[in-house]
């Protein structure tokens, strides 16, 4: 049997529970999303092999695969000798889709952002914009974020691809079903029906518009590669202005009732009192988040706070100091890895996962802060060996939300191909 084509889907980490087939053409359209979930989770195989994988009839998965070819979404690729029979060696297929595109924007304390992911998993489009979102107000960064999409959509379709979906990132809490951002204490936001004015700004011909928490597709973009080498608990640590986590459980993305699960930057984890964005004093971001990175290394003026400069040219600017031995930035490093060693310790006591995956700013500083942290979370973790925990920095870095949402939006595919084979 595949090992991960039914469990490990972007849609069903979201959205527990398999779906259930009621008549014929969705159970169709179930087989067709179960192959090609399979050839995206296990690879290209032959016929033969897929219907050995699903279960399915070989005549039936002869039918599909030609539907997904003709569709555009799958191709031939080279010959394989199956696993199973001894015989002549078959034609494998692989999972093609470079015209089929989902988008993930992004909009956060200093940047609107955009990326587009092909159901190969290319990027095909990639932007951010630095932006003063707190300063600028809903509406202003609705227009900003409105006109990315557009332009990114529409560069896209004009090379022959097509949209599936656009799923909009935001820090803090947001409703799911209404689209609004019920409280983001860092960019201001309060009760912002963010789809709604996306939607209006967009018009008629605007793709599907979801929206998510930033932590919590941090940690689907991660959860994709770490599943493939069946790590199935997973913290992703955002480092941004505010600092939550998206947390992976045996497999499933944890939400909680109200979808606040997570929301761990607001705890008093370490000694501060610095006024936090929420109202309160000495929540755990205020001690590992941007901000108290930028204030440990350099004073207002310095080039490193500028909110219009590229916050990656900002970090690879502090980064260069750090190399370059400078005493003031590496305090800096120090100070934050001090402070950021507790509030994974008591994950890791409380979740038990397999990875630690530390994001954002965090991972522009691997070298300078996972010793420190690593050793510091062994000594405070109750369990020995920190219960088997590694604590590793993002493969994705600062396009690790706008990556998981982009694959978010293409998931409608995979569970339901058949919303872009009508024109395939
Ligand atoms: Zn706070």
């Amino acid at each position: 049997m595949g090992s991960a084509h039914d469990g490990t889907g972007v849609r069903n980490l979201a959205m527990a529970g398999p779906a259930v087939a009621r008549d014929r053409s969705s159970s169709r359209r179930a087989n067709l999303g179960l192959v090609l979930r399979l050839l995206r989770d296990d690879g290209p195989r032959t016929r033969t092999r897929i219907a050995d994988d699903t279960g399915l009839p070989k005549a039936t998965v002869s039918n599909l695969t030609a539907e997904l070819l003709d569709g555009g979404l799958i191709r031939e690729g080279g010959t394989e000798r199956d696993r199973t029979t001894v015989g002549r060696p078959g034609q494998s297929v692989e999972i093609d889709g470079t015209g089929v595109h989902g988008i993930g924007a992004e909009i956060n304390v200093d940047y609107v952002g955009l990326l587009a992911v092909n159901l190969k998993g290319e990027v095909t489009a990639e932007k951010r914009v630095p932006f003063d979102v707190r300063a600028a107000g809903p509406d202003a960064v609705l227009d900003a974020t409105a006109r990315l999409i557009a332009r990114g959509a529409e560069r896209l379709r004009r090379a022959g691809g097509r949209v599936v979906g656009v799923t909009l990132a935001t820090p803090g809490t947001v409703d799911l079903a209404s689209g609004t951002v019920t409280y983001a204490s860092n960019i201001g936001w309060s009760g912002v029906r963010a789809l709604d004015g996306l939607r209006r700004r967009l018009g008629p011909t605007a793709p599907e518009l979801h929206l998510e928490n930033d932590a919590k597709l941090g940690a689907l973009a991660e959860y994709v590669p770490a599943s493939a080498d069946g790590v199935r608990d997973l913290v992703h640590v955002t480092g941004q202005t505010g600092v939550g986590v998206g947390i992976i459980a045996g497999g499933q993305l944890l939400r909680g009732t109200g979808g606040y699960a997570g929301e761990v930057g607001h705890l008093r984890l370490v000694p501060s009192e610095q006024p936090c964005a929420c109202g309160r004093r000495g929540c755990w971001e205020t001690a590992v988040g941007r901000d108290a990175l930028l204030r440990h290394a350099a004073d207002p003026g310095d080039m490193v706070w500028d909110p219009m400069i590229d916050v990656a040219r900002r970090l690879t600017e502090l980064r260069a100091r750090a190399q370059a031995g400078d005493p003031r930035t590496l305090d800096a490093l120090h100070r934050i890895a001090d402070a950021l060693a507790p509030g994974i310790a008591l994950l890791v006591d409380i979740l038990n996962p397999r990875l630690v995956v530390l994001g954002g700013h965090f991972a522009f500083f691997g070298e300078h802060l996972l010793p420190t942290v690593t050793e510091q979370v062994h000594d405070l973790v109750m369990a020995p060996d920190a219960g088997g925990c590694e604590i590793v920095l993002s493969r994705t870095g600062l396009t690790a939300t706008t990556r998981g949402a982009a694959l978010l939006a293409l998931d409608a595919v995979y569970r339901d191909p058949t919303r872009v084979m009508s024109t395939g």
